[in-house]
């Protein structure tokens, strides 16, 4: 089966460890962050089938033919948690897409939409409007639609911020003041300051324009933080306390 471990990073008794991957499988990059465990992983391919064929199919000599395709539906096994997890994958020639009539060169394939959809599962201590605003924000995101992603994680903290009494202002006013009222931890707001996405206000704030990728990521991961923070911690710590 097709399985490459790329060993290009060394452990601490310089061993060769897999080449960790932040985005998602494909088959280019069979390794990284599992969407089902949110465990870096390696994975193994069980199978793919056709997704959108194009106008070609090679004709065998004894008769009948094949279809040709340049989209498939790949699944993969993830060797953590053993569960498939589903790919879209686009069919490449030397970097150039094979839909776009590109028919030589070197192959390979590149996801561009997986199920599950990532880290779905969150904490019970998080208020209901704001786990279903980052359940948009991380949905958008795993199907590439980055600056509806960047929208939602906005409302994202948003949300966040009115909870916790700052309803009014910017957002990185907002954030400002939480830290000013140690309700925030410093670092947190520190590294508010280094998104792009959290600066941005008003008229400067064009999100059809001005999102990428890393920013749509860069405030999930931020907003993730801030939650473990501010809801899950507090409510572990409460638990525990109850418990003795
Ligand atoms: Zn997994």
């Amino acid at each position: 089966m097709f399985f490459r471990n790329r060993k290009t990073e060394k452990g601490q008794r310089n061993e060769d460890l897999p080449e960790s991957n932040e985005n998602f499988p494909d088959s280019e990059k069979p390794y990284g962050l599992c969407p089902r465990c949110n465990k870096q992983s390696s994975f193994e391919t069980i199978g793919f089938l056709p997704a959108t064929f194009d106008s070609t199919c090679i004709v065998h000599q004894g008769g009948g033919n094949t279809k040709q395709y340049y989209d498939r539906v790949t699944s993969f096994e993830c060797r953590n948690c053993n569960q498939p997890i589903i790919v879209l994958e686009e069919q490449y020639f030397n970097d150039k897409p094979g839909r776009e009539g590109i028919s030589s060169g070197a192959i390979n394939w590149k996801g561009f939409f997986w199920w599950p959809f990532f880290n779905m599962k969150l904490d019970v201590s998080i208020p209901q409007e704001i786990q279903e605003t980052l359940k948009e924000a991380k949905i958008t995101y795993s199907t590439q639609c980055y600056r509806s992603s960047a929208v939602m994680s906005r409302r994202t903290l948003e949300a966040i911020a009115s909870d916790k009494g700052e309803s009014q202002g910017t957002l990185s006013k907002r954030i400002k003041v939480l830290i000013d009222k140690g309700i925030l931890d410093k670092n947190l707001g520190d590294w508010a300051t280094e998104i792009r996405l959290i600066g941005n206000h008003g008229a400067h704030y064009d999100p059809i324009k001005e999102v990428n990728k890393a920013d749509a990521n860069q405030i999930i991961m931020f907003i993730e933080e801030l939650i473990k923070y501010l809801y899950v911690m507090p409510a572990e710590i409460a638990k525990r306390r109850s418990n003795k």
